[in-house]
């Protein structure tokens, strides 16, 4: 690597006097240190581009987006347009950064907030999202996360497993999507709150903001403590969509306030109006999170925020049997390899649904109370010879067998 002279770089043509290095290859051909540094920059944009969900002309456009994400969620149209647009705009953004290489303008990135009860599908929607554009998706707890030095889940740990999911591709990871629950348990407790406990607050909240901002972290890609002997893998954060979501019960209250509606949304007994509530979280707003107890710059670091509606009766008897993957086709398609019907009547399904109401979990409860009534069916049915339908009523299980088979049998 000893430096030449009177060479000139095979690429930009400069002259050895005019570049810091000029390197030989192979038939006199040679490489100076500017076009190394540019190449490496190319080979960087590649990896980058070729980590993305998708080339630019087919990313999924936000009318297209939430379609895909009818197929799975019922309801909640009004969050979907939302997080459409942001998701479209978010990789558009990166593709920008990317190919005009347009450092003066600066594209921030639009983090999102889902408000909403629990069980209505925030979750869902994140997870829904990450798997249609195929990019890596990791789900965290605020609560676990914890200050750097403190016993608990850090930073790191939630990058690990978003590392994994990407196969433990740093560029495919660098472009994934991160669910943050819990979010309203780690407001500071304030008077307008109902928040009953404070897991660390403002700390946090401090270490949250730092990794939704954008910073470089180092995880050990084994997991655990660091340990010099194992070497980091760097993850920088600046491209990954964080979509956080939380219950934040009570906020319905401090908009109203602020509205001066103070007595709209809540009815003397219960205090809960669904459909008022519904309309007033709506409007919420970014001071009405600082006054739940966020610190003003993580507030705004999620400048999109959005509210999920509480399940009608209607809409949990639809994610019962409309989603593609809704449980009860889940368990028809296992019964159906046995050559064997599943059918629900309407009242059984319906009961269903005022069964799952009583736990207040939202359509989280649909899938247990349906395993417990399949469960006992699911372990008996293989014994059953000639079994053809299973028929579900709101009073029980009944099974019906195909009569001609057993003939044929006897004859
Ligand atoms: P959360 O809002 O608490 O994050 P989840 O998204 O985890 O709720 O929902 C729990 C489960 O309930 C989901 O896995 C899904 O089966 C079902 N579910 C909840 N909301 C919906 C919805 N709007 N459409 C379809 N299924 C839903």
């Amino acid at each position: 690597m000893s430096k030449q002279y009177n060479n000139k770089c095979s690429f930009c043509g400069r002259s050895d006097k005019d570049v810091y290095a000029l390197i030989q290859g192979q038939n006199s051909t040679f490489i100076c240190d500017n076009c190394i540094a540019e190449a490496g920059n190319i080979i960087k944009d590649m990896r980058s581009k070729s980590a993305l969900p998708n080339t630019e002309k087919h990313l999924p456009k936000p009318t297209e987006i939430k379609k895909h994400l009818d197929q799975y969620v019922i309801g909640q149209d009004h969050a979907k347009r939302v997080l459409a647009v942001s998701v479209y705009n978010h990789y558009k953004r990166i593709y920008h950064k990317i190919e005009k290489k347009d450092d003066d303008v600066e594209l921030d990135k639009s983090n999102v907030l889902l408000i909403g009860p629990t069980g209505t599908g925030k979750t869902l929607l994140a997870k829904t999202l990450a798997k249609m554009l195929n990019v890596p998706f990791a789900i965290a707890d605020a609560t676990t996360i914890t200050e750097a030095g403190y016993v608990g889940d850090d930073v790191e740990s939630v990058l690990l497993s978003l590392l994994q999911s990407a196969d433990y591709n740093v560029d495919k990871a660098q472009n994934g999507i991160i669910y943050i629950d819990e979010m309203d348990k780690i407001a500071r407790k304030s008077e307008s709150s109902s928040i009953t406990r404070d897991v660390s607050g403002e700390g946090v909240q401090q270490a949250l903001l730092k990794i939704l901002e954008g910073t470089r972290s180092g995880v050990p890609p084994k997991g655990g403590r660091k340990h010099p002997e194992q070497p980091l893998l760097y993850i920088d954060t600046t491209n990954i969509l964080f979509i956080c979501g939380g219950a934040f019960e009570g906020i319905d209250k401090i908009i109203a306030k602020r509205m001066k509606k103070s007595t709209i949304g809540f009815t003397a007994d219960s205090g809960i109006n669904v459909e008022a509530t519904n309309e007033l979280l709506k409007e919420v707003e970014p001071d009405d999170l600082i006054h739940y107890g966020f610190i003003p710059e993580l507030t705004g670091r999620l400048p999109i925020v959005t509210a999920l509606e509480e399940l009608s009766d209607d809409a949990m008897l639809q994610i019962l049997t409309e989603p593609k993957n809704s449980i009860v086709k889940q368990y028809m398609k296992l019964l159906e390899i046995d050559g064997v019907e599943l059918e629900f009547t309407e009242e059984a399904l319906k009961d269903v649904v005022q069964k799952a109401k009583k736990r207040k979990t939202g359509a989280r409860a649909l899938r247990s109370i349906i395993e417990e009534i399949m469960l006992p069916v699911m372990f008996e049915s293989p014994d059953k010879d000639n079994l053809q339908k299973i028929l579900i009523t709101e009073n029980g299980v009944e099974l019906i067998f195909d009569k001609s088979k057993n003939k044929k049998r006897t004859a």
